[in-house]
């Protein structure tokens, strides 16, 4: 999406050698014309899946789901981390270790919201090395709901997790693929 790979040239800052920081538009301050693009794009790409809900995970996805389920009018779910878990006993489970923090969570959804039936889409920010994506899709498989695919807006292809969940036999529709970030400049892939 060449949008947004020209917001990602122009504004995004580098956090040691293999973060990026998009708070310009995306991670803290929000270009709300750009996530609309972005939600319209994933809706371009799973328009004929028959999405009936969007899972993502607090806190940066949850603006991005929202966004992008106006296109398909579904709910969005987003799974809650940590102390927020405190949404009763009936929930699903996992954990998700965090590769920006060095830390692992624990992350769960109510087994209200997602169940056999639902045709879920996860979207999430970044794609790094797939714990949030692999701990989504544990929860999808566990409530026995199908799994369409995942969008997502940044992928680093230089991190494994791509490559390992599309060897799964996961849809994965990046709208970004990051490449490369040495010496201060970005390559797409
Ligand atoms: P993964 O689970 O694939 O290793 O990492 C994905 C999650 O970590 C995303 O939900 C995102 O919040 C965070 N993340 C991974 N890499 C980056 C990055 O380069 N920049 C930012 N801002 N977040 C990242």
């Amino acid at each position: 999406m060449e949008l947004l790979k020209k917001r990602i040239l122009e504004d995004a800052e580098f956090v040691g050698k293999d973060v990026l920081k998009v708070d310009m538009f995306l991670n803290h301050q929000i270009d709300v014309n750009l996530l609309d693009q972005i939600g319209k794009e994933f809706y371009r790409r799973f328009a004929d899946d028959k999405v009936s809900k969007i899972l993502t995970i607090e806190a940066s996805g949850i603006g991005i789901a929202c966004m992008t389920a106006r296109y398909f009018n579904v709910p969005v779910v987003f799974a809650k981390k940590g102390q927020n878990c405190n949404i009763g006993d009936d929930v699903y489970m996992t954990e998700i270790a965090s590769f920006t923090k060095g830390t692992s969570a624990c992350v769960c959804v109510s087994k209200k919201y997602v169940g056999p039936g639902d045709r879920i889409l996860i979207i999430d920010d970044f794609l790094a090395h797939g714990s949030a994506l692999s701990g989504l899709i544990e929860i999808i498989n566990e409530a026995a709901a199908d799994f369409v695919g995942a969008g997502i807006v940044i992928e680093k292809g230089f991190q494994p997790g791509g490559k390992l969940l599309r060897e799964r036999g996961v849809r994965v529709e990046s709208l970004a693929l990051v490449e490369s970030i040495g010496d201060g400049k970005i390559t797409f892939g």
